[in-house]
C-alpha cells in the first residue's frame, strides 16, 4: 500500500508569531506546490493563530505540540483541542518524549489526549521511542509495545486516517545521533506490526522517523518501506533547510 508521505516540523520552544509568519513566507514559495507529499509544522501555542493565518492557501498544515484532554476547565497554562482548532490549527504532537520526560506524560495520558484530538477533528501524531539504556539492554521493542498499547488503548480503528505514528528514539532527539537507517526501518517494521496485533489497520497507518533528521540524510531515510515520512526538529527552524528536506528525493 503506498503511504502519502508525511514531513512534519517541530520547532518546540522556538519562534514568536512575527518569527513564524516571517518562516511561512519564505518556506511556501519554497516548496511550491505538493502534489505528492504532506508538510505540517507544529509551532508553539502562542503562534498558532498568526501561524495558521499565514499558512491559509498553502499546502502547509499547521499543529500544536501538545493538548489537554478536557474541553475546558481549571488546567492553568494548558490548551485543548477546541481551542487548537479555533485558532485554524489542524494537528497535534502528543506524547513527544520531551513531554513524557520532562513534564510526566504517561501512555494513558497520551491515550486521553488522543481521544481529545480526533473527536476536535485534528490528526494527531502520536510519538513513542526507547531510551538509550532500553536500547542498549535489548528492550527497544518490550518498551515500544508497551507505550503503543497503554497510547492506543482508547482507539477507535475508523479514525486511522487522522492517526499518524512517530519512532523517536530518545537518543537520537537533539543529538546528532541518527538511528542508521536500517534500525529505523527495523524498529518501524516493527511498530507496524505491532499495529496490525492490536486490531488496527497497520498498513495504512504512517509511521514517521524522528531524530536528527538533516537534508543530507532524509532522502535515505525515506527510501526504507516502513518510514513513511519525518519529524524534524532542529532541522525544521530554518526555512532552507526543512524546504530542502520537504523537498527530499527531487
Ligand atoms: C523532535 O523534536 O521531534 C526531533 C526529532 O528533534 P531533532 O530533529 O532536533 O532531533
Amino acid at each position: 500500500m503506498s503511504r502519502r508521505p508525511f514531513l512534519a516540523g517541530n520547532w518546540k520552544m522556538f519562534k514568536t508569531g512575527d518569527q513564524a509568519v516571517a518562516f511561512i513566507e519564505e518556506f511556501v514559495p519554497l516548496i511550491g506546490d505538493l502534489t505528492d507529499r504532506d508538510a505540517a509544522l507544529a509551532v508553539p501555542a502562542t503562534a498558532l493563530q498568526r501561524a495558521a493565518d499565514a499558512a491559509k492557501g498553502s499546502p502547509v498544515i499547521i499543529g500544536a505540540q501538545n493538548l489537554h484532554w478536557e474541553n475546558e476547565g481549571a488546567f492553568t497554562g494548558e490548551i485543548s483541542a477546541g481551542m487548537i482548532v479555533s485558532a485554524g490549527a489542524k494537528m497535534a504532537i502528543i506524547g513527544h518524549s520531551e513531554r513524557r520526560q520532562y513534564f510526566g506524560d504517561t501512555d494513558e495520558w497520551v491515550s486521553k489526549k488522543l481521544s481529545a484530538a480526533l473527536a476536535a477533528g485534528l490528526l494527531a501524531v502520536v510519538c513513542v521511542g526507547e531510551t538509550l539504556a532500553e536500547r542498549e539492554s535489548g528492550r527497544t521493542f518490550e518498551v515500544l509495545a508497551t507505550q503503543l498499547k497503554g497510547s492506543l488503548a482508547d482507539f477507535k480503528a475508523q479514525d486511522e486516517k487522522n492517526l499518524i505514528l512517530a519512532y523517536e528514539p530518545v537518543w537520537a532527539i537533539g543529538t546528532g545521533k541518527t538511528a542508521t537507517k536500517e534500525e529505523a526501518q527495523e524498529t518501524q517494521a516493527f511498530i507496524r506490526k505491532e499495529l496490525g496485533s492490536l486490531g488496527l489497520p497497520a498498513e495504512a497507518i504512517r509511521i514517521l522517523y524522528g531524530g536528527s533528521v538533516k537534508p543530507d540524510n532524509a532522502q535515505a531515510l525515506m527510501a526504507q518501506p516502513d518510514i513513511d515520512g519525518l519529524l524534524v526538529g532542529g532541522a525544521s527552524l530554518k526555512a532552507d533547510s526543512f524546504a530542502k528536506i520537504v523537498k527530499y528525493g527531487n
